[in-house]
């Protein structure tokens, strides 16, 4: 266990349906630090960066214009083991699967609207935090 930071993520359906504040309640009580947090829209161009991998799925171009249809609260969270911990606050990326307790599991029912992001490793912490924020903007 290590203290790490991870990229997190208030999709455009969890600021249109005004779920953000519960959302960084949950972090907060759990008892994680935001290092960077702004409100922002996505670029097409951001949103196949940060999607990258999925290019060519089926779902892709659905993915692409949902992250871009509304702002999103971006976010640099900070604590033990975080990266692991708030993959597992929000639950599994279909909230059809996520257990109650979960942010899927309370918050949503399909999984193109699944209201939060995180960070599944290391390696995409670190270059989500990267592609989303300057290094100047972390506190
Ligand atoms: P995210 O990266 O958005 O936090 P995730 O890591 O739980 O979610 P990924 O496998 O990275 O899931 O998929 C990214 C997003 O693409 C999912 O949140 C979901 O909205 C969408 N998605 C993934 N798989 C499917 C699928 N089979 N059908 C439709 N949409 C999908
Ligand atoms: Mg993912």
């Amino acid at each position: 266990m290590a203290v790490e930071q991870t990229f997190a993520m208030v999709k455009p359906d969890g600021v249109r349906r005004g779920l953000t504040g519960t959302i960084i309640a949950r972090l907060e009580a759990k008892g994680f630090t935001i290092k960077a947090m702004k409100l922002m829209r996505i670029s097409r161009e951001l949103a196949e960066r940060h999607y990258g991998e999925h290019q060519g799925k089926p779902f892709f171009e659905g993915l692409v214009s949902f992250i871009t249809s509304g702002p999103v609260v971006a976010m640099v969270v900070e604590g033990e083991n975080a990266i692991l911990e708030w993959r597992k606050m929000m639950g599994a990326t279909n909230p059809k699967d996520a257990a109650p307790g979960t942010i899927r599991g309370d918050l949503a029912t399909t999984i193109d609207e699944n209201v939060v992001h995180g960070s599944d490793a290391p390696a995409t912490a670190e270059r989500e935090i990267g592609i989303f924020f300057d290094p100047g903007e972390l506190v």
